[in-house]
């Protein structure tokens, strides 16, 4: 197929072009557990240890050796992939496994309904489409009784029994009032509740629930908005709650006089939280939030998505890291870690109570619920619990011991760095501004909004280490290891970290220069 013609760049150029003023448009060449390989200009395979860990879809590393076995055994026995609408006992089991899973940690035996996906996003946009279909149907329950009311409020001013609120005269046209009155506010639509700092991904809607405004403002006008409220603050939720008219107006009788009264309606769709913020610079959410969230979102009927797409299977050392902090929802979203590094799958688990059965016959892909990623997905979830959930232990164990070292730097090099925060294996590590550094090199790097990828790019370049910032948090590097990591290759990373945060201190330029 080659031709010996130089292949022009068409898949995002220019990305790679921004990639390469930090040094870091590198192609690598193979993987196994936390090392990627690229090979340097004698063709030699030169080792990087990566602690991206994927954005958190390698908790069991690159190619695991037995869901790699798996994949390709199920390959060559010709499975058929694609065999859409036709009975697919592997989702079942999957599903089933999974609810095995939630029912531990939840300590409940109510059933989660699955809705598979290709992605993450696709996971949240799931999620919010069955939240709608329940709302509208909750809505058309909720007006069908307020028709009730105004049709019996009607009647009994024709029958003399009841008299018209001081100012009317004509009880059609108060009806009539009333039902414009509702109709407009209803055809507002639903609203949203997500976290500042939250990433629910970056499709038409699930972007509308990512904070970041660079990622989210161009696109506002395509879809329903949300309200973001700061993480950890129960006021703010309660204020941005009470800040909405989320009523309709309805006719009663009450002692023979009509009343125009308000009835509260399900004006926000869902609340969306993620348990720990990855993209936001990884911060945790505290359980007395969570106990809030609980009792408002009941107050207000809104259903809550807890999106576990990067916190959740088994990285913060249980299998939801929601459970931990007595976080409850009525979805829960997962993505990542479930292909087990080769399939690309993603699931929405619905409590019954939510769920609508309709909702099967208007969501689909292709590609989705394939028995490819759903077979996947079921290695992986046996690879986690095997040994009595062995992988979930040693993710808690590496964290700390990733912890551990984090916080003596920050002890070590308290003008660099600010602070250590995650749990399990998704942590984070922030930056101090180094905008007024005494290098002008740096302060331009610090001023440039690329700052973390100007350190990941010092970091790969010198030691061979490649790391990333948080996608919507530029000072902060993440750490997503698998939980295979070893205590040389932790060494290896403080050795790397250390020697950036003296450079920085020194206001060395050599940092960025290459
Ligand atoms: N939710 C969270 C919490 C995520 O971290 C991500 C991806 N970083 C997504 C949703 C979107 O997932 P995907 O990239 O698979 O669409």
């Amino acid at each position: 197929m080659n031709s010996g013609r130089a292949v022009p760049e068409l898949a995002e150029p220019y990305l790679r072009g921004v990639l390469a003023t930090a040094g870091l448009d590198v192609e690598y060449v193979r993987s196994e557990k936390d090392t990627v390989y690229y090979l340097d200009g004698q063709g030699e395979e030169v080792a990087v240890l990566d602690v991206v860990g994927g954005y958190g879809s390698l908790l069991l590393g690159h190619n695991h050796p037995d869901i790699n076995d798996y994949a390709v055994e199920l390959l060559s026995s010709g499975v058929p992939v694609h065999a859409q609408f036709s009975k697919h006992p592997y989702a079942n089991e999957l599903a089933d496994a999974l609810n095995r899973i939630l029912h531990r940690e939840l300590d409940t035996e109510q059933r989660f309904y699955a809705i598979f996906t290709n992605s993450g996003a696709e996971a949240i946009e799931a999620a919010v489409k069955n939240a709608e279909l329940d709302r509208q149907l909750r809505l058309a329950d909720l007006t069908a009784r307020i028709d009730t009311d105004i049709e019996a409020a009607r009647a009994a001013v024709a029958a003399g029994a009841a008299t018209l609120p001081e100012g009317h005269t004509d009880a059609d046209a108060l009806a009539e009032g009333v039902r414009s009155d509702n109709a407009a506010r209803l055809a507002a639509g639903p609203l949203f509740l997500a976290l500042e700092g939250g990433f629910h991904g970056k499709l038409v809607g699930s972007v509308q629930y990512t904070h970041n405004e660079v990622y989210r403002s161009p696109f506002s006008a395509l879809a329903a908005q949300a309200r973001f409220v700061p993480p950890n603050d129960a006021g703010a939720l309660r204020a941005a709650v009470a800040a909405e008219d989320a009523r309709l107006d309805t006719l009663t009788v009450v002692d023979g006089q009509v009343l125009r009264t308000a009835v509260p309606f399900p004006l926000f769709c869902a609340l969306l939280v993620e348990p720990v913020q990855g993209e936001g610079g990884i911060h945790e959410l505290t359980a007395e939030f969570a106990e809030q969230i609980r009792l408002v979102s009941q107050e207000i009927d809104c259903p809550v998505i807890v999106d576990e797409i990067q916190s959740g299977m088994g990285r913060t050392g249980a299998f939801l890291s929601s459970a931990q902090i007595g976080l409850e929802g009525d979805y829960y979203t997962l993505a990542k870690t479930l292909g087990g590094g080769v399939a690309k799958a993603g699931v929405m688990l619905v409590r019954e109570n939510r769920y609508r059965e309709a909702f099967e016959m208007v969501h689909s892909s292709t590609f989705a619920k394939d028995a490819f990623s759903c077979l996947v997905g079921n290695r992986v979830l046996e690879v986690l619990e095997a040994d009595d959930g062995a992988v979930y232990r040693r993710a808690a164990e590496r964290g700390e011991r990733l912890r551990r070292m984090l916080e003596l730097i920050v002890e070590d090099y308290p003008q660099v760095l600010r602070e250590v925060r995650g749990r399990g294996l998704i942590l984070g590590l922030e930056f101090a501004d180094q905008s007024e550094s005494g290098s002008e090199e740096i302060r331009e790097r610090a001023r440039s909004g690329f700052f973390g990828y100007h350190l990941a790019g010092y970091l790969l370049r010198e030691h061979r280490i490649r790391v990333f910032p948080t996608a919507s948090a530029m000072q902060t590097l993440r750490f997503e290891p698998s939980v295979y990591i070893t205590d040389a290759e932790v060494d290896r990373l403080e050795q790397g970290l250390r020697e950036l945060c003296r450079l920085l201190r020194d206001g060395d330029p050599k940092v960025f220069q290459f």
